[in-house]
């Protein structure tokens, strides 16, 4: 179980949520970081007094340090800081709460550091998973899934003996759009794809959640987290998302695992693991839930989880490419720079026009390849305006 937390992106959706699950089993945390959203951050700092805090912002940074000047909480900047907090001394995990690939050198950093990781940083793994996976190897630590459908995974595989798993079965809320056509959905507003039925996550996820980008990012995750390729990986639409997750194992068993949807279980789990304690969320009444309905993704209209699928397919850097590609396109929706369906059209595209089939690739391909990805979707779309 971990002791000492860092907690990257805390001021975010799972990083608020992480600090409740802190408070309540009284863990240790030693470093915060944000974006720079530095009014949170304060208050964080002053409830769990790090060591230390970074910002990504330098200006937001610098006036950090002023208002923690009465305190003996170090404030650090930019990327080096963040990176910094990833490898503070003190902490034996790292939870891994940034939003997009901009989680990947820290997450490096954390396991070459020695740390064990709770990642909710899905995009490190869709972007990096090789190159993660192996470090993990390497630096013999572990890497505890925070993502609700992973963890329950992880969770269903406890007691599943070596080589009993025949496939997992992720499910997904289908998001606000479930059931729409494109017709219908030609010219849904961003406040519109903001609105989840079942979660409150941050505004990245939530698009993604509504494009089902986040099933095909999920898709990927978990071939790297279980060792699965695409075709040992289901996807089913599950609306009340109370089951996170299945496995089927090799007689045609199949163990799911049931809770209220609420992230502070997944990460208790990855924190606590192998224990199980009390936890801040409600009990499951499944009585009132009364009745829980399946259905199959529709590929045509939520073309992102079959261009994900494509993707993981092909490997090599082509998920890093549809990563790369959606990141861009939803910080333009998000923007009103384009329209709902541009999203999934562009990283169609995107993967559809990347030729590169080298299968040993280095850290600065995939940053290379990000970059370039980004770049090409802004130069096309960037000047629009709608
Ligand atoms: P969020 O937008 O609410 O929070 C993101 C955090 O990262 C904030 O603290 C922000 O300050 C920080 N941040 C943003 N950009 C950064 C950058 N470039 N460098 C450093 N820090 C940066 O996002 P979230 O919903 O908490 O999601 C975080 C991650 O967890 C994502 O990868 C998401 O897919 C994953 N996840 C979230 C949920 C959820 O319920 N929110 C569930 C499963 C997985
Ligand atoms: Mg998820």
């Amino acid at each position: 179980m971990a002791k000492a937390i860092s907690v990257l992106g805390s001021t975010g959706s799972i990083g608020t949520q992480t600090l409740d699950v802190a408070r309540m089993h009284g863990l240790k945390v030693t470093a915060l970081t944000a974006n720079s959203n530095i009014k949170l951050l304060e208050k964080q700092a002053r409830e769990f007094m790090p060591k230390m805090v970074a910002v990504l912002d330098m200006g937001a940074a610098a006036q950090l340090k002023i208002s923690l000047s009465d305190t003996n909480i170090d404030v650090f900047c930019g990327e080096e800081g963040i990176k910094k907090a990833a490898q503070e001394e003190s902490c034996d995990t790292v939870v891994n709460a940034i939003v997009g690939v901009a989680g990947l050198l820290p997450t490096l950093a954390a396991i070459k550091a020695g740390k064990n990781l709770a990642l909710a940083n899905k995009e490190t793994l869709v972007a990096g998973g090789k190159l993660v996976m192996k470090a993990v190897e390497d630096n013999n630590v572990k890497l505890y899934p925070v993502d609700s459908e992973h963890s329950a995974i992880f969770q269903c595989l406890q007691g599943c003996p070596d080589g009993a798993l025949k496939k997992v079965i992720l499910t997904a809320s289908g998001g606000t759009f479930f059931g729409k056509t494109r017709d219908e959905l030609e010219n849904v507003s961003v406040k519109q794809a903001l609105s989840h039925p079942n979660w409150d996550m941050g505004a990245k996820i939530t698009i993604d959640s509504s494009t089902m980008m986040n099933k095909g990012l999920e898709v990927i995750e978990a071939s790297w987290l279980f060792g699965c390729s695409d075709k040992d990986i289901d996807v089913v639409i599950h609306r009340e998302s109370i089951i996170h997750s299945m496995i089927q194992l090799k007689d045609n068993a199949v163990i799911a695992q049931l809770g209220v949807p609420d992230m502070r279980i997944p990460i208790q789990y990855a924190l606590t693991y192998p224990k199980r304690l009390p936890s801040p969320t409600k009990e499951l009444d499944i009585c009132r839930i009364g009745k829980m309905s399946f259905f199959e993704p529709d590929y045509d209209t939520f073309v992102c989880l079959a261009v994900c699928r494509d993707a993981l397919r092909r490997g090599g850097l082509y998920p890093t490419v549809a990563n790369a590609a959606n990141e861009a396109a939803v910080d333009m929706f998000l923007r009103e720079q384009i329209r709902f369906l541009d999203i999934g059209d562009i990283v169609s595209e995107a993967v559809g026009s990347f030729c590169d089939d080298k299968k040993d690739f280095t850290l600065e391909d995939i940053l290379e390849a990000d970059k370039q990805t980004r770049a090409k979707v802004r130069e096309k779309f960037g000047h629009i305006s709608l």
